[in-house]
């Protein structure tokens, strides 16, 4: 059986619901904290094995958990983060303190995910945020002073009331931060969300396609490098955890609503709370990927990113000629061959290049 280098746990709870969020959270809750922590120890130890060279700890709200509770979370994966090259933990800046930081530091995280949105407070209040940019600042400065230097911060774009001048305003504050990684996200609008509920639309195609290349010319400008169609980071910081996803690799999911990927089978956890706490089996979808779904998958993921796809280790886990049975899309005057890979040198139109993949 080959190794799971990667390993994701998921903290269902947050302080509050973001008006975009449709993920599987609950307003943080003491006492089913409690018992969901209790339920994921069980769920540990009887899923993971060994070491993991990866671990990423997001949400959710991770930082929601009290001191306590995080200690002790930290705890159970402890034994699996002895040779991890990366351990990342999602922050929000309300609720992360230096007692939390001087923890993270202890269990050897070495990775900071923080979500950030906006550097306007006025677009931070209308979607819900409880932070302002003013804590923002002031969770980085904690952050570096212990050391956690590794810090990569989420920003959102095609927000309601945002234009141009205001996410141009928010990519010079957060290049102000000196963090190595920024992912930018565009405001999808999720029926179950607040945003979904009150009929909220989406900006105009044009002003996102305006906004995505505003982010990618300022970034690059200052030095960043965009290595993954919403990631950018300075030289030697891209994010290893998720490099394992877009390479199409093995990964470990836990808890809630928590999705793994073992050889041709993926699967999903439940996403209710009565379901988790209570039953044995917590696996609401298990996939049997077929050969050819899982080529086209590994293909759409590693296209993602600047490094592309090795076609030959391709070949070899597919048993399969990737230049011959792709043929169309290899032949797409947006895809190249550098040095045995197959890379995309326009990331902005990927969805429409991956379209000559589907065979
Ligand atoms: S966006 Fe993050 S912090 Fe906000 S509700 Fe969703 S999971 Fe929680």
């Amino acid at each position: 059986m080959t190794r799971i280098k990667h390993l994701y746990l998921h903290v269902p709870f947050c302080s509050s619901i973001c008006y975009y969020c449709d993920f599987c959270h609950r307003i943080f809750d003491e006492k089913l904290s409690e018992r969901w922590l209790d339920r994921l120890e069980e769920e540990i130890r009887e899923n993971c094995h060994g070491q993991y060279e990866t671990i990423y700890i997001g949400g959710g709200t991770p930082t929601v958990l009290s001191y306590v509770q995080l200690e002790s979370l930290l705890g159970l994966i402890a034994p699996y983060a002895k040779e991890c090259i990366e351990y990342t933990i999602e922050v929000n800046p309300e609720s992360l303190d230096e007692e939390k930081i001087r923890l993270f530091v202890q269990y050897g995280i070495s990775r900071i995910s923080m979500g950030v949105q906006s550097s306007d407070d006025a677009i931070l209040r209308s979607i819900g945020r409880r932070h302002s940019f003013s804590d923002v600042k002031e969770k980085i400065r904690l952050l570096k002073k212990n050391g956690l230097e590794n810090i990569s911060v989420d920003l959102m774009y095609s927000l309601p009331g945002q234009d141009l001048d205001i996410l141009e305003k928010s990519i010079d504050d957060v290049v102000k931060l000196e963090v190595p990684h920024i992912s930018l996200y565009s405001l999808t609008i999720e029926e179950n969300s607040v945003f979904g509920k009150k009929g909220i639309s989406n900006l105009d195609e044009e002003i996102e396609e305006d906004m995505y290349e505003l982010i990618g010319r300022k970034l690059k400008e200052k030095g960043y490098i965009h290595y993954e169609v919403s990631n950018y980071c300075l030289e030697g910081y891209h994010s290893r955890h998720n490099m394992g996803y877009w390479d199409y690799e093995d990964f470990l999911g836990v808890s809630l609503s928590a999705s793994g990927k073992i050889g041709n089978n993926r699967y999903t956890n439940t996403r209710s709370f009565e379901k988790y706490l209570g039953g044995k089996d917590i696996r609401d979808e298990n996939l049997y990927l077929e050969n050819d779904e899982m080529e086209f998958e590994h293909i759409m993921m590693s296209l993602r990113t600047i490094y592309g796809l090795d076609i030959e280790a391709f070949n070899r886990k597919y048993h399969c000629d990737l230049l011959k049975k792709y043929h169309k899309g290899v032949s797409n005057p947006d895809i190249a061959v550098k040095e045995g890979r197959l890379i995309c040198t326009n990331l902005e139109i990927l969805n429409r290049i991956l379209l000559d993949f589907m065979i």
